[in-house]
């Protein structure tokens, strides 16, 4: 079980308010992702579920039960931090059964646990390296192996993949999502990475100065954000916003419309000229210029189109999946 419910949850630093009153629930089994720019206090946020920092008022329930004034070590969660602090003078599998050591779990009940956790991880065939002869990602697994093995109600992650290399980050994502699907435990996890948002949650939470923006699935918030930062935020490249009489026709204060949802054609309601072109090779994406919608406007395109640097083209936007949002920035 592990269904974490904040309610009317608040943090303050001395008089700096960096939480203000926040709902939320996630579900059991459910994978949660905390998303936002730095400092809008996701790592706050996940300190405060685990009991490492104490909330200013407001109430949290694990399971239906008031947890605000339980200890972390009773709580029943584990946390996963981005620097995995291993001991180097111990095995991997001492490292794993660290926790379990300081618990008092009976010697052969931490190997049944133990076998488990690095079968699940790949990490069997490790057991007795030391965190030295290992590479970025193994570590990564043991550090989640510890975490495993006191099998909680939760798992919550800070930002557990920002030391490694991209390709090994786009692997641990998998092997995270793999074994959330294994264990079907609630998972909290906390990025700054839009992708590994999109990529990992059933549930994104986006954050913005301690505030919700928007809770979603991720085709939810990449379908229909409430508002223009989640608009902004989540997608990549980022949404293109058009203001002035451009909105004014579509009866919005602004329009958004994605890079994919603008087609290069030979007739068009749109015209620019070709900017700079990043060639991915599956996509290019081209920064035009001179449209008079906005200072440039981003465009995906087939990964082969001929179109040079300065050429003059026509645009035509999906207009079924242009966004409208308001003088506020909310969605109309
Ligand atoms: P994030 O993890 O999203 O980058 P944090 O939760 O670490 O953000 O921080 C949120 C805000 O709270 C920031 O403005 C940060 O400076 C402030 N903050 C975090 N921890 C403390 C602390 N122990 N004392 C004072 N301010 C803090
Ligand atoms: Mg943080």
């Amino acid at each position: 079980m592990g269904q974490i419910t904040l309610e009317n949850v608040t943090k303050s630093f001395g008089d700096v308010e960096v939480i203000p009153p926040l709902d939320l629930t996630i579900e059991d089994g459910e994978f949660a992702v905390f998303v936002g720019p730095s400092g809008c206090g996701k790592s706050t946020l996940l300190r405060l579920i685990a009991g490492l920092e104490d909330i200013t008022s407001g109430t949290i329930k694990i399971d239906g039960k008031d947890a605000t004034n339980i200890p972390p070590a009773k709580r029943g969660l584990a946390m996963v931090f981005q620097s995995y602090a291993l001991y180097p003078h111990m095995s991997v599998r001492k490292n794993i059964a660290f926790p379990l050591r300081m618990a008092g779990v009976p010697e052969d009940e931490q190997k049944r646990r133990i076998d488990q956790a690095a079968a699940a991880l790949n990490l069997t065939d490790y057991l007795d390296r030391r965190p030295g002869q290992l590479s970025g990602g193994q570590r990564q697994r043991v550090a989640i192996g510890r975490a495993i093995v006191r099998e909680p109600a939760a798992f919550l992650f800070d930002e557990p993949l920002s030391n490694l290399d991209a390709a090994l980050r786009v692997g641990m994502r998998l092997e995270i999502s793999e074994l959330h699907k294994r264990l079907a435990t609630t998972m909290i996890y906390v990025t700054h990475d839009q992708v590994e948002a999109m990529t990992m949650a059933d549930k994104i939470v986006v954050l913005r100065a301690g505030n919700i923006e928007q809770v979603g699935s991720p085709l939810e918030l990449y379908h229909t954000p409430r508002n223009l930062f989640v608009a902004g935020f989540i997608g990549s490249p980022k949404m293109n916003f058009v203001e002035g009489e451009e909105a004014r026709k579509h009866n919005a204060a602004t329009i958004g419309i994605r890079p994919e949802h603008i087609e290069v054609t030979s007739e068009g309601p749109w015209t620019g000229r070709v900017g700079v072109a990043e060639h991915l090779g599956s996509d290019t994406f081209f920064h035009i210029h001179d449209t008079g919608l906005a200072e440039t406007l981003t465009v995906r395109a087939p990964g082969e189109i001929n179109l040079k640097h300065g050429d003059t083209i026509h645009l035509t936007p999906r207009e079924d999946l242009i966004h409208r949002f308001d003088d506020k920035g909310l969605r109309i």
